[in-house]
């Protein structure tokens, strides 16, 4: 299925809905994901998230050709729970963007590839840390 590729406005749109029922205990399991945490798949609860955007530029080069380059201009790091969440760097520019149909947060996704593994990673999307770009 298709989602739309979302700029940095619309995901605030995104993240100012969630905020309202933002909690920790909800059935999906996802618990607070405030800083990027691995998510195994068999933990990633499908059946109540929706994928609802992506923040991956339909017409950007594939894959490893992204960038990897981090902004981080307070000094915050790669699983800071307060690291910016900036959609044209690393690892904002390959998620998929997320709402769980429990809780009503808005969850960012990505996959780290390493060597010999696949590690998907999940962070709540906090409208406060959102970089707006343009
Ligand atoms: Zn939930």
């Amino acid at each position: 299925m298709t989602v739309p590729f979302l700029s940095a406005r619309s995901l605030l749109a995104l993240a100012d809905q969630s905020h309202a029922s933002y909690g920790a205990d909800c059935a999906c399991g996802m618990a607070a994901c405030v800083g990027w945490e691995s998510v195994a798949e068999t933990r990633w609860p499908k059946e109540c998230m929706h994928r609802v955007g992506t923040l991956h530029d339909p017409n950007a080069p594939h894959g490893v050709d992204l960038t990897f380059e981090e902004f981080h201009p307070d000094g915050t790091r790669y699983d800071s729970p307060n690291a910016p969440v900036a959609p044209l760097f690393f690892p904002y520019n390959r998620c998929d963007v997320f709402a769980c149909g429990t809780c009503h947060r808005t969850l960012l996704k990505y996959t780290e590839y390493g060597g010999y593994y696949v590690d998907p990673r999940v962070r709540v999307l906090q409208a406060d840390h959102i970089v707006i770009d343009d």
